[in-house]
């Protein structure tokens, strides 16, 4: 009998979970098996049993939840096809954040594809988006409208630089998530010819760490903790990133939670 969709995947109170794999992914309340799609907090949390994630995105979670944030880890390979149960899994890299993935489930001909958060658009500090032919695509739409349109990146970091060069006297604060979107203004800043030392809220410095760990060049970064209103101002090639506020990409609002 052919498989159907809502056999492979269905909807409980801890999330979506598989039947055919004895597993959920990215659950809401803890349970004994889970694949991560990425280290944001509203898809990973502590308290599972079992996580299978990529590297990135379990090291991610042991820096926000401590090291002892699931009672076992596995790493997911990226493209490497894996037997869980009676279905087959591929983690394939999402454009999201470092370490982000959609979820290939299959099973008989039947191909499910959970893409957790994901992008199109280029990001200097994560692989890029690899589209999945499939049978069932599972997305979030917070930002599914066409009313939304977001310009690019690029062009918006060189708006963002001239500001500071027509302004040498003040510094321009960036207010950006922790995870990923301040990361990847900075990689822009960087990408854009932004070569002097950036001024980073403490919130982000473990992140920042990581990601540097991990290969992405975010440059000098000094903490703006401390920093008198002399140093910041009159320098017109620093820029400020804050752990605070909201930061807005094409696929959701994330949460202002900063750990
Ligand atoms: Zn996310």
């Amino acid at each position: 009998m052919a498989t159907r969709a809502a056999d492979l995947l269905t909807l409980t109170s801890q999330g979506l979970y598989c039947p055919a794999g004895d597993f959920h992914v990215d659950p809401m309340r803890p349970v004994d098996r889970a694949l991560i799609t990425h280290g944001h907090s509203d898809h990973a949390r502590s308290g599972h049993g079992h996580v299978l994630a990529t590297a990135e995105t379990l090291a991610i979670m042991a820096v926000r939840y401590g090291e002892d944030f699931a009672s076992g880890t596995q790493e997911a390979v990226l493209g490497e096809v894996m037997r869980i149960g009676r279905v087959q899994v591929t983690f394939v890299p999402a454009g999201h954040v470092l370490g982000s993935a959609q979820i290939v489930i299959e099973h008989g001909k039947c191909r499910l594809v959970v893409s957790g958060d994901y992008k199109r658009g280029r990001d200097p500090t994560c692989l890029p988006y690899e589209p999945v032919r499939c049978d069932v695509f599972i997305t979030e739409a917070t930002f599914g409208l066409p009313v939304f349109r977001h310009p690019d990146a690029g062009g918006e970091i060189d708006r963002l630089l001239t500001r500071l060069a027509d302004n040498p006297e003040r510094c321009v604060v960036v207010g950006a998530y922790a995870l990923g979107k301040a990361q990847r203004v900075i990689s822009e800043a960087r990408h854009r010819g932004h070569t002097a030392p950036i001024y980073v809220h403490g919130a982000l410095e473990r992140l920042n760490t990581l990601y540097q760990e991990w290969g992405v060049d975010l440059g000098e970064l000094r903490p703006a903790t401390g920093a008198s209103k002399a140093e910041l101002a009159g320098h017109p090639q620093h820029a400020q990133a804050t752990g605070f506020g909201r930061a807005v990409d094409s696929q959701h609002v994330v949460p202002p939670e900063v750990r």
